[in-house]
């Protein structure tokens, strides 16, 4: 008989107070602070709505056929992706607090699934699902897609370069200067904000000697 699970998983529980932390300041954040955060965000959502036209038109055939339709959703394993605090807050900024309430209550449960935790009966519950996830075709997506049609790999490197302008500190990057100003200015911390937590990250900006400052009009 499967193991019915009673308890939170670390990665259920981590996850859960970043979410619960974002949208409680969120609802904290004034009219003005939430309109300069989406002007900040702008050109990443440009980008987004870009890679999602990319994704539909090309992978979303193959994807669904292969291994959304069969309950495969191999790309959406159990307890396997990686979030920043930025995608929270930015799901809930762009998609509404409803959405964050959402992610919330499954999180609340423990996982009895094979899957990732968001993963709902018609997809991602994400307004903006995370852009590791986002990002990630798996290789027989990739051949199956690049070997019919010559133009996608060539605009899946320029994705993949775009993405690195908004997560790859070795310049001032949106996902930097979010987490910079939920902590300074709202005194907010969670276990996602990996740019001030992840050594890997934090190296990088060492070495470029990059420290993102927080636009004027915070
Ligand atoms: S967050 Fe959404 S897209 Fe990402 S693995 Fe989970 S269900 Fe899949």
């Amino acid at each position: 008989m499967p193991k019915i699970k009673t308890e939170l998983s670390n990665y259920n529980k981590q996850h859960l107070e970043s979410q619960i932390k974002a949208l409680d300041a969120f609802n904290k954040l004034s009219e003005n602070e939430i309109c300069r955060l989406k002007w900040l965000s702008l050109a990443y959502i440009k980008f987004r709505r870009e890679l999602d036209s990319f994704t539909k038109g090309l992978f979303y055939n193959y994807c669904n056929h292969a291994c959304f339709k069969n309950r495969q959703s191999k790309c959406c394993g159990f307890e396997s992706i990686m979030t920043f605090f930025a995608d929270e807050i930015l799901n809930i900024i762009w998609g509404g607090p409803e959405k964050a309430e959402t992610l919330i209550k499954v999180l609340e449960q423990p996982n009895e699934s094979n899957h990732c935790v968001y993963l709902g009966e018609d997809g991602c519950l994400w307004y903006l699902k995370p852009l590791s996830c986002a990002m990630f075709f798996c290789e027989d997506a990739k051949k199956h897609v690049f070997a019919r049609n010559l133009n996608a790999e060539k605009l899946w490197t320029v994705f993949t370069k775009c993405e690195k302008n908004f997560t790859w500190p070795d310049k001032p990057v949106l996902f930097d200067i979010v987490e910079k100003f939920f902590i300074i200015k709202k005194g907010v911390f969670t276990p996602h904000m990996y740019f001030h937590l992840s050594p890997g990250l934090l190296k990088v900006k060492k070495e470029s000697c990059c420290y993102a400052e927080l636009p004027a009009f915070f």
